[in-house]
């Protein structure tokens, strides 16, 4: 007998064809035609407004006037970024995400720095956060699908705003697979179109797509500046293919140039070492853009025109 969810989309569609969110049952460009929908026409409201600010002050309220990364006697950053986070995280939930993942279908997880499988991580290239699922067990049914978001701590970015910011950034990161998990069918059938819009490393078009809709959304939304990371992204899912991007396809996917080709340029690196010829002139050129802040991380500012908002001297708020 085929695994179950072998034939859970096909049957999904052909009995339900009206059923605009079929857990597993699309291919990706359909989840990416509905989320489109979805946030084009979301419709902001004073709620939705009210609870974001209502966080927000809360959080700088906790912070008691730091604006730094700060313990201080019965309360520490961690539990106030996760504080944070968790309510950012049920307000997106509830309002940008609205009804796409029924109760018990999706978890956050927040690694603090303290903790073990935090330490376990360290090493790994990026220690940004990851999403998983029972989408590819064979008898994952939609009444038993289940995805988990996980996010690490970023003690090393010291300023609040920049560190809440990224932070943010990768959970929305994260959530833009979860989506795709949850709706994107990739039962044998399905395989193909889930390379063609999740690609290798599930940064292709779809997930570019996506994300790049869900920051417009947040900014639109909440006034709420932050960043997926998809320069790097599709630095990834092009290094892992082997693709030789053009400039056209960079302004397609609306990434960041001087970020892409960092990225690229560290990932060829990451290959010469391994013993993987790759010839870097492509990129060099391109690299020497503007220096990062000091502090952050190259992949902390995606585009440079922002960059102010993230040094800590002005003590900007988020
Ligand atoms: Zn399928
Ligand atoms: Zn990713
Ligand atoms: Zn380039």
């Amino acid at each position: 007998m085929a695994p179950i969810n072998q034939i859970v989309c096909h049957l999904r569609q052909a009995l339900h064809p009206g059923e605009m969110w079929p857990l597993m049952g699309l291919t990706p460009l359909q989840v990416q035609e509905r989320m489109d929908l979805l946030l084009e026409t979301f419709e902001f409201t004073s709620e939705t407004d009210k609870s974001w600010t209502t966080a927000t002050e809360q959080y700088n309220k906790n912070n008691r006037g730091f604006t730094t990364y700060t313990n201080f006697p019965g309360s520490s950053q961690v539990s106030r970024d996760f504080d944070l986070l968790t309510k950012w995280y049920k307000i997106f939930n509830q309002t940008i995400l609205k009804g796409l993942f029924p109760p018990g279908t999706l978890d956050f997880h927040f690694i603090p720095s303290e903790s073990l499988e935090w330490t376990r991580n360290r090493d790994r290239a990026c220690l940004d956060g990851y999403a998983v699922s029972n989408r590819q067990v064979c008898d994952t049914t939609p009444s038993t699908f289940k995805a988990t978001v996980v996010v690490f701590e970023k003690p090393r970015i010291r300023c609040n705003v920049a560190r809440i910011k990224v932070t943010t950034g990768n959970l929305l990161h994260e959530l833009a697979h979860a989506i795709l998990e949850a709706y994107a069918c990739a039962c044998q059938r399905c395989e193909k179109n889930i390379l063609e819009g999740e690609g290798l490393t599930g940064h292709g078009p779809v997930w570019m797509a996506i994300s790049r809709k869900i920051e417009i959304t947040v900014l639109r939304v909440f006034g709420y500046r932050c960043w997926l990371g998809r320069s790097q992204s599709l630095a990834h899912e092009h290094h892992a293919a082997r693709h030789r991007h053009t400039e056209k396809e960079l302004s397609f996917f609306e990434v960041n140039e001087r970020l892409y080709c960092e990225a690229r340029m560290d990932f060829a690196q990451d290959e010469n070492l391994s013993g993987v010829s790759f010839d870097a002139e492509d990129f060099a050129e391109k690299g020497d853009g503007v220096e990062d802040i000091e502090g952050l991380e190259s992949d902390y500012s995606e585009d440079d025109e922002n960059e102010d908002d993230m040094v800590e001297s002005r003590n900007v708020k988020i």
